[in-house]
């Protein structure tokens, strides 16, 4: 944004923005490589649609204040609000005469699907917001600029990562009001009355979050100490961890970042998530796996993998945990778990991929889906390390419930078989080998401050590879 600020609004040469990019210390080089990339993506996209636009007979001229849509109360409303700010967040661009409006909304990778109410609320600020700005914390003032609001609104989706572009509303301004309060209203009324707290990953930007009720305090949590340095409050789990000790730039690119090239995933990964995808449609049914039909296929999968994945379900038959589990006993699938260390200043979060209770205590199951038993020989907790945070974190009483009746089971899933291994959080031992096998990945991770790469047998097939220097040159070496 700082650089396509540039060009934009600075009419600075595309090169030399760039350059001053690139002169940057406060990104990881890989993050630059990939700016780069995404200013000309960008760039590129812009020209393409300006060509296919091109009847609107004027160039579009990008748009630097914010559109905003204000509602002035003349008395406090039941929450005591007497004003109401609508923005939305992207780049705008505006025909020379003002009667288009183009609000263009950015995503990292590929262009990613938008709901109606999302598309009418973007396409109704378009249509409605004066230019205006705002300090942070205070109200927008308008900017005193020549121009009417416009006839004509477009939002356009764009994807930084691949130049992908779609134009998801043209409608004239009518159009646009109407869709708003069809689509946005109901949503918007929704959000400002809703209560409910929904801890998760975006804790880590909220300045309510040390008066908050959640997430649960648990210091130490990771068993590492306060790093020498104060920095930004984060968020992690297992697989950020686990991704930090096989690399830590490949953990910074894609876990911190969110970037991925479109490489193909694997079909090991693809074919655990159908098993998966599968088998929580049926514990979400409350349907026993034991007296279900095996699918014909799975979305996704090839035939060959499809073979595979169906002989994976049916061992699951043998160990389902809705297999005489009695209705008044709770079951969730894939629920969110989030604790707070708050001597860290980290948000952890782990996704279950069920918990059910039995008799008092929470049941944690993990699923894990293997062509072969790779972790005979290591110990358990090692080999899975998800499971140990999961004695950590029920041991300090999340979800909830008795710790004593509390339980971690890891169920694996072969082509061949099946076996389900069981841990106790209230057993001392096993806490202890579970902190220590949490602080050795997270001791690294919340000190590391430059995200270097390890480069090694990783870097082929790394979703990051593509901005990654010293994994270009060793995958090229090797
Ligand atoms: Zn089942």
């Amino acid at each position: 944004m700082t650089a396509l600020d540039a060009i934009e609004h600075d009419g600075t040469e595309v090169e030399a923005a760039l350059r001053q990019l690139h002169r940057r210390h406060d990104c990881h080089p890989s993050h630059l490589a990939w700016a780069e990339e995404a200013v000309r993506n960008f760039l590129a996209a812009r020209a393409d649609h300006s060509i296919e636009y091109a009847s609107d007979g004027q160039a579009p001229l990008p748009v630097e204040h914010a559109w905003v849509t204000v509602t002035d109360l003349a008395a406090p409303d039941s929450r005591g609000a007497l004003r109401y700010e609508r923005t939305a967040w992207g780049r705008r661009y505006t025909s020379a005469d003002g009667r288009v409006r183009e609000i263009w909304l950015l995503s990292v990778n590929s262009v990613k699907p938008r709901t109606d109410a999302e598309i009418a609320e973007a396409a109704a600020v378009a249509a409605t917001g004066v230019a205006a700005t705002a300090d942070f914390g205070e109200c927008y003032q308008p900017v005193k600029i020549r121009g009417t609001l416009p006839g004509r609104v477009r939002v356009v989706a764009v994807g930084f990562g691949d130049g992908s572009r779609t134009v998801l509303a043209d409608w004239d301004a009518e159009e646009a009001v109407r869709r708003y309060a069809r689509y946005a209203k109901p949503v918007l009324a929704r959000v400002i009355e809703a209560d409910r707290v929904n801890p998760g990953s975006a804790c880590i930007d909220c300045e309510g979050l040390t008066s908050c009720s959640q997430p649960p305090r648990t210091p130490f949590l990771l068993g590492v100490n306060r790093p020498h340095r104060p920095r930004r409050r984060r968020s992690v789990s297992v697989s950020d961890l686990r991704t930090h000790a096989a690399c830590p730039a490949k953990y910074h690119l894609t876990r911190a970042l969110h970037l991925k090239s479109a490489e193909p995933e694997s079909s090991a990964i693809r074919r655990g998530r159908a098993v998966d995808a599968w088998l929580n449609e049926q514990h979400r049914a409350r349907r026993n796996c034991r007296t279900a039909l095996l699918p014909d296929t799975l979305p996704g999968l090839t035939t060959e993998e499809t073979r595979t994945a169906v002989r994976m379900i049916a061992e699951h038959a043998a160990v389902c945990p809705l297999d005489g589990l009695p209705p008044t006993e709770e079951l969730q699938v894939q629920a969110r778990l989030t604790a707070y260390d708050p001597e860290l200043d980290v948000v952890v979060i782990a996704d279950p991929d069920l918990l059910y209770t039995d008799s008092g205590g929470w049941v944690w199951r993990e699923t894990k889906t293997a062509a072969s038993r790779p972790w005979e020989g290591r110990p358990l907790l090692e080999a899975f390390p998800q499971l140990a945070l999961a004695v950590l974190m029920m041991a300090a009483g999340v979800p909830g419930g008795d710790p004593r009746r509390c339980r971690i089971e890891l169920e694996l899933l072969y082509q061949d078989g099946s076996a389900c291994e069981e841990l106790h959080p209230h057993d001392p031992e096993t806490v202890d080998e579970a902190r220590r096998v949490i602080s050795a990945l997270a001791g690294p991770w919340a000190s590391d401050e430059t995200f270097t790469t390890a480069p090694g047998r990783g870097c082929t097939g790394c979703e990051a590879l593509r901005w990654c220097g010293p994994g270009l040159d060793h995958t090229a070496g090797s």
